[in-house]
Formats: C-alpha cells, structure tokens, sequence
C-alpha cells in the first residue's frame, strides 16, 4: 500500500548478487523484478528478459513508473538516455550498489517521484539515500511538486527559472488565493517564501512569483521575471441542459464561461446538476473525458438552496427553480464532509459565475460556476498506525520508517514527533496535539484521510498496546467506514514492556501480563480484579502508565495486591524511559519499590514467584518446572 503511488514499478538485476539483493526488495515493494536468461528465476515474481536489455527497457519503458536498477551508475545512464524525454513524463529511475549499501535518485527526482522512492527504498534497506536535488538540500517541498498531496494541477509558467530561484535562496513571492495552507506551517524557518500580498513590502524585491489560484493569470512570453501557477481544484460546475446536447459543446460551453471570468479549467474539481441529467449522454463523456466527479441531485435537495436567478419555467418543468446555480453551490459545499453544517446563507456566498445561458439552434447549457473551500484531491486517504518503538531511532522497524517517510501528513504527541524528527521528509505536514487530547488526534487523522491524504498516526512503542491504533479504528466504525477508503495499514513496534525487559534481562521468559493503572478510561474496580488475578496466577507482570501526578494511589494499591500472593523480595525492576536519553533502570523488589520514583515515563516488572536477580540481571526462568 506505502508503495502504490509509484506501480507499476520494475526492477532490473543482471548478476546473482543483485538478484538476491532485489527480489526481496521486490517482494515488499510489489515491483517485477527482470533477470537475463542466463541467471536462474527464483520464483514467479521474477521474469527473464529476452535479447539485449537496451531493447527490453524500450518496450517496458512507456509502461512503468520507476525504474530500480542494481548496476553500475554509468551503465545505467547509456541505458536509459535514448529513452528520456521530459521531467514531466519520464518514470523515476533508481541505482541501488550490489551492497545495498546506497540508493542513488537518478532521474525524474521530483515529478517523478524518484527521491521519495529512494528515501523509502533506504529506509527498507537500511541504506543511505543519495538526494542531489536543490530543494531536498534546502529542506524545502520541491516547488513543482508542492500541490501534488492537495491535488493541485499545475499550470504553465517558468517553473526552472522559479525552482532556480529557491535554490539561490532568492525571496520568492507566494500569491495564494485559494487551496489548503498546510504546506506553509512546516517550512523550515530560512526559507525564502514572502507571502505579503496585496500588503506588499516595498523593500522586498521578489526573485520570482508562485500563484496558488483558481483565476487564470496571463503571463507575457517576454517577462523575463519567472512566474508558475498551481491551480487548486475548487471550482464546481453547475450544468443544466437539454436533451442530447453534446460533450463537445458543453465542453466548448464551459471553456468559453471559464475565459469570460478568468477562471482557469485546471481548477475545476467536478460537475453538479439535477438528478434527471444522471444519464445526459454529453455530461457523463465530458466527465469521463475530464474524469471529473459527476455529482447529482434532486429537485428537494437543490430547491433548499437559495440562488439568485431562480426561473419559474425551470421550475415547472424539473421542480426546482434553478438546476446550475443549485447545484454548483451544492457540489461546493457538500461534497465534502468538511462542509457538513454550513449556514444557508454562507452557501450562497461560493457562487463565484451565476447563471449563464449558451445555446446554438439545436444545443443549449446553463452553467454556474461556485467555489468550495477546500480543494479536491482526487485522492483516496490511507491512514499508516505507526509504533516507534520506546524512543531511539534504531529501535524503529524499517517499515514503520518507510510509513512515517512516505506519509503526506504525521500525526501525533509533540514528544515523539520531535524523536522521530530524522525520518521526516520536507514538505511533510506535522501536527502534534497534545497527550490528553487522542480523541481529536484520531479525528484529525480520519479527516485528512478522507481528504485523501497518506496520514502516519504515531504511538510510542506499539500503536496497538495503550495506543492510538484502537482510537482510529473505533472512531472510523463509529463514522460507518466501508473497511477500505481510507485504507488502513497497522505498522508494529516495541512496546514498553519489551523495551524494559530487554534493559533488565529475561523477565518475560515465561507467562506475563501487562495491566495499565489508568483508570481515566477504564473503571478501577476493574483493573482491581485484573491485578489479583494476575498475582494470583503467578502472571510476570508489567504495570503500564503506574503514576501520575494525579492518580498517585493505584501504585500503593497494587503493591498490596501483589503481596497477598507474592514473596516481598520477589524482584521488581522500574525501567524508565528505555531507549531514551535520559533511560533510568533500577532493580529493587516487591516490598521496596515503592520507595523509588515511578512516574508517567517507568514501567514496572515485577517478576513471578521463580524470577531472580544474578549479577544485576533479572531472569524468569524457562522450564515449566522450575526445579530443574
Ligand atoms: N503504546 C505504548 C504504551 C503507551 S501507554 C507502548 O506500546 O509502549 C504509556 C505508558 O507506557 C507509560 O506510562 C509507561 O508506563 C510506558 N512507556 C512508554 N514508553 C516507555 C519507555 N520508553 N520506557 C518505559 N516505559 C515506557
């Protein structure tokens, strides 16, 4: 799933060593990986490539997005040359050495997604990425990719000069007009961005200009001064017709309303009208052609909507005054979830083209045209449940790094957000909220997914113990999700109880429990029952969340628990904050830990009746019997 945006993806190894180093590869990545029929295939996601490479790569060439090759960088680049056309349609092409030891972005870096694909393949491989891109040095989103997570399509416009620009850390003016802001809030903080306008600064003199807008802006061909536009797909067509007017002249319709208001066509996100036109043979070509979203309602639905051109005629003949404007402003607001409790009268403000009437002697369309506040994405969201593990880099598995690379959004508690701070990708939106507020993390996540965006929810140790994986899951059956958009996937980690175990020994060595001591979720009487049960089964046993500045006695009332059925020098190790900094492990036992400090950041091992101490090391034995 991390890897979808990049299929179909093929990887090409001419000698054993790199077969073996990319069929596993292959496997994670889903990619068909190619051997000459002098190698042996390995199993059936491997195929022989017949005659010269050169001549094969010419046939797979137009059919791929990426490209891995495990050979040298020379051979690589006289390969491929012949076939390279444009940044904008070449596929990403990728060097990895025979060692696995670098993974070099060589081509189509940004458009076509050669660094993200090398960053993730590092990631899995344990690698370094070799990034030559100016913007990845920068720490900057690469400015002709910076839409693409918000759907933006990009539009004309000296994108090299600007790019130029940013690398020579000239002031860029940034012209937004429409489409999400989040792109902004992570920047690093020397980046050359200026935003003032039309409050602008006298004394900042702009290398070059980005407009973010649905209006259509002229460029001169001979302004020298570089300038781009992305255009956010906000804009929703209203469309009424009558019968069999065809795609050709809606199309011409449209275009023709869009050039009279300076509205580009790129920003159009989709086409809203009455029910009764759901079959309109010309609405349903223009869409498929433009593979627009076709959005449509019924005559109650629109007649909620107050519009200013309603028509009686209209009204007579469908039941609804007004079919183009209604809808339009509909599509605007509803077709989002975000747009759920809007006042009426804020609706009728998204109206940016009221009705226009085009009609030749045989075709005729009504075409309004509205503004939504957020933009389509086209995107369908997945959500990656990420554990990082207790807090040290190395103690992250190279997939949930690949997920917390590969995510356009991460959401999660600041603490960890700023551990993880090596694997995130610029460009990436982060938002942290804090420790008590995990409800409306899940929230956020679910709603920039179903905006359609990859979203890494970050836990500490596993995101499925104590973590925020559950939280996700329940507030997405709570909102009827169908189980598949967003997609989900559950990324494993290291969790606290076998972090601190690994710190002490073998604790865990045989049959062990974990109980936390919150009872802000779940009822004391509860956890009570969970403890005695525990100490009288003779459970190894971890207490999670055992202290906290307001809940100070369920550590007492554990402790007394545990003495009711265990020996007061059976051993206890309070392991704080494992893998961090500032890690502190102290071994003590049952009647003397509590004169210790256990917090938020410790959890408690406390061994079962065999469990031992023997040179500083705690150890539950094995066997079953235990006097063997
Ligand atoms: N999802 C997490 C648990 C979150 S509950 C996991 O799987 O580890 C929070 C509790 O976990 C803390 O109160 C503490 O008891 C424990 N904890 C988390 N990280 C820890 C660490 N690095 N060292 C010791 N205990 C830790």
């Amino acid at each position: 799933m991390i890897f979808d945006g990049f299929h179909p993806m093929v990887a090409i190894a001419t000698t054993p060593q790199a077969t073996e180093l990319l069929h596993s590869l292959c496997q994670r990545l889903k990619a068909t990986l190619y051997v000459p029929e002098t190698l042996p295939l390995i199993d059936t996601t491997t195929l022989h490539y017949q005659g010269s490479l050169k001549a094969h790569l010419a046939t797979i060439w137009p059919k791929n997005r990426a490209f891995i090759f495990c050979l040298a960088t020379g051979a690589v680049i006289r390969l491929i040359a012949p076939l390279l056309k444009d940044k904008a349609s070449d596929p990403a092409i990728i060097v990895i050495d025979p060692l696995g030891n670098y993974v070099i972005s060589l081509c189509s870096g940004h458009q076509g997604g050669a660094d993200r694909l090398t960053q993730l393949i590092a990631h899995e491989l344990n690698a370094t990425p070799i990034i030559t891109s100016a913007s990845h040095s920068l720490n900057l989103p690469g400015i002709d990719i910076l839409g693409l997570p918000f759907g933006w399509r990009k539009g004309s416009g000296d994108w090299t000069g600007v790019s130029h620009a940013i690398a020579s850390q000239k002031t860029v003016q940034v012209i937004q007009e429409a489409g999400s802001q989040l792109w902004k809030d992570n920047l690093p903080q020397n980046h050359p961005f200026y935003f003032g306008f039309p409050e602008i600064d006298e004394t900042i003199e702009p290398a070059a200009r980005i407009w973010i807008s649905p209006t259509q802006r002229k460029f001169a061909e001979t302004s020298t001064f570089p300038k781009v536009q992305w255009y956010p797909r906000v804009l929703w067509v209203g469309l009424g017709c009558i019968r069999g007017t065809s795609q050709e002249f809606i199309t011409s319709a449209i275009e023709k309303v869009c050039q009279k208001y300076h509205l580009a066509t790129e920003a159009i996100t989709g086409i809203a009208t009455i029910d009764i036109k759901a079959d309109e043979v010309g609405i349903i070509e223009y869409c498929q052609e433009k593979q627009y979203p076709l959005l449509t309602y019924s005559a109650d639905v629109l007649n909620t909507i107050k519009v200013p051109h309603p028509s009686e005629v209209v009204k007579k003949e469908v039941g609804t005054g007004s079919v183009a404007e209604a809808a339009a402003i509909y599509g605007a607001n509803y077709w989002f979830n975000y747009g759920g409790n809007r006042e009426k009268i804020e609706l009728e403000k998204s109206l940016l083209v009221p009705k226009q009437v085009i009609k030749s002697d045989n075709e005729a369309v009504t075409i309004a045209i509205a503004q939504s506040e957020l933009e389509y994405t086209g995107r369908e969201g997945k959500i990656y449940l990420v554990g990082m593990g207790p807090g040290s880099l190395d103690q992250i598995t190279p997939a949930a790094k690949t997920a917390i690379n590969e995510a356009d959004a991460i959401i999660g508690y600041s603490l960890y957000l700023d551990l993880i701070k090596p694997l995130r990708r610029s460009g990436q939106i982060v938002e942290s909220l804090p420790i008590t507020k995990e409800k409306e993390r899940a929230q956020r996540a679910i709603e920039l997914a179903h905006w359609g965006l990859s979203v890494a929810v970050i836990s500490s140790g596993d995101c499925g113990i104590y973590g925020m994986a559950g939280l996700v899951l329940e507030a997405l059956k709570n909102s009827n999700w169908d189980g598949k958009n967003p997609s989900i996937e559950v990324f494993p980690g290291i969790t606290a109880l076998q972090a601190a175990a690994a710190r002490v020994g073998t604790p865990l060595m045989h049959d062990f429990c974990a109980i936390s001591l919150s009872d802000l979720l779940t009822p004391w009487d509860v956890i009570k029952k969970r403890l005695t049960a525990a100490a009288m089964g003779d459970f190894v046993t971890a207490l999670y969340n055992p202290r906290s500045q307001t809940r100070q006695t369920q550590i007492i009332e554990a402790q007394t628990t545990f003495l009711q059925y265990r020996n007061g020098n059976t051993p206890v190790a309070l392991v704080r904050c494992a893998y961090r900094q500032d890690e502190s492990i102290i071994l003590t036992n049952l009647s003397e830990m509590l004169n210790h400090k256990i917090d938020m950041l410790t959890t408690v091992l406390i061994g079962n009746s065999s469990t031992f101490f023997h040179q500083n090391w705690m150890i539950t034995p094995r066997g079953y019997n235990v006097n063997n």
